[in-house]
């Protein structure tokens, strides 16, 4: 049995102030036991007062971003070691607004996922289409080369600590989510190609998120497909009560 793991996308919002308050009162309407792993990924300012705040909950912390570099003349950049050593635990990489605004590349993706594995860190792995591509058919290419790509020289013992999450691009922060049956069938294909590439145990042990528009309404309906092992949220995840609804419909 996969654990489903729900995961929030702050994005470039909340002041280190303001992150205190959102994940205080998180904190307060998912005590106790939930039935998957919660995790907000927060803006690098972020990561001390949320660290701090979260301690002693069930609530991890992870990062948005990283340099694929171990240290250097990177100015501006923030390391996978750095990242540890302030107590974070996971860091999405790959996200379509890097991969749109930042230029990132399947090969500086897979850089960076590999750093981020080394310094023993859990990696949320983004991938999926834009809406071109949906219309033009290539869905599954995309994905499957985002995947293969991006996890070009991972281990299939590194895997363990490795979550893709399928989002389509056309849906993230557009408030059109794809359908349950969509988001079900690309979970399902991204999960062949991890079959495909490692084995038929890595394919079903891996945990694949659904990302685009997840909100309390829809959330329930993803969640329940055999292939959505949880969700990366972005909006929703700004709105405690919201996002503690997403969190109990993962149970
Ligand atoms: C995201 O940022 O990964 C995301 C899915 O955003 P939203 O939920 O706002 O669409």
């Amino acid at each position: 049995m996969r654990r489903k793991v729900i995961a929030g996308n702050w994005k470039m919002n909340l002041t280190p102030a303001e992150a205190k308050v959102l994940v205080g009162d998180l904190a307060g309407k998912i005590a106790g036991n939930p039935a998957c792993d919660v995790v907000v990924c927060v803006p690098f300012v972020d990561i001390a007062t949320v660290v701090e705040a979260t301690a002693g909950t069930c609530i991890k912390v992870g990062a948005q971003n990283m340099h694929q570099a171990e240290k250097g003349a990177f100015t501006g950049e923030i390391s996978a070691p750095m990242l540890v050593a302030c107590g974070v635990e996971y860091v999405v990489i790959g996200h379509s607004e890097r991969r749109q605004y930042f230029s990132e590349t399947d090969e500086t993706v897979n850089a960076k996922v590999k750093s981020a594995l080394a310094a023993g860190l859990k990696v949320i792995l983004c991938v999926g289409e834009t809406l071109a591509e949906r219309e033009t058919g290539v869905t599954e290419e995309t994905v499957s080369r985002q995947v293969k790509l991006g996890l070009v020289g991972v281990t299939e013992a590194q895997l363990a600590n490795v979550i893709i999450a399928y989002e389509p691009v056309w849906a993230i922060g557009t408030g059109v989510t794809a359908s349950d049956e969509q988001a079900e069938e690309t979970c399902a294909f991204t999960r062949g190609v991890i079959a495909e590439v490692y084995s038929a145990a890595a394919a079903d042990a891996i945990v694949i998120q659904y990302g685009g528009s997840m909100n309390a309404a829809n959330a329930a309906g993803l969640l329940s497909m055999g292939n959505i092992d949880g969700g990366l949220v972005g909006g929703a995840s700004l709105k405690a009560d919201d996002f503690a609804t997403i969190v109990t419909a993962a149970g």
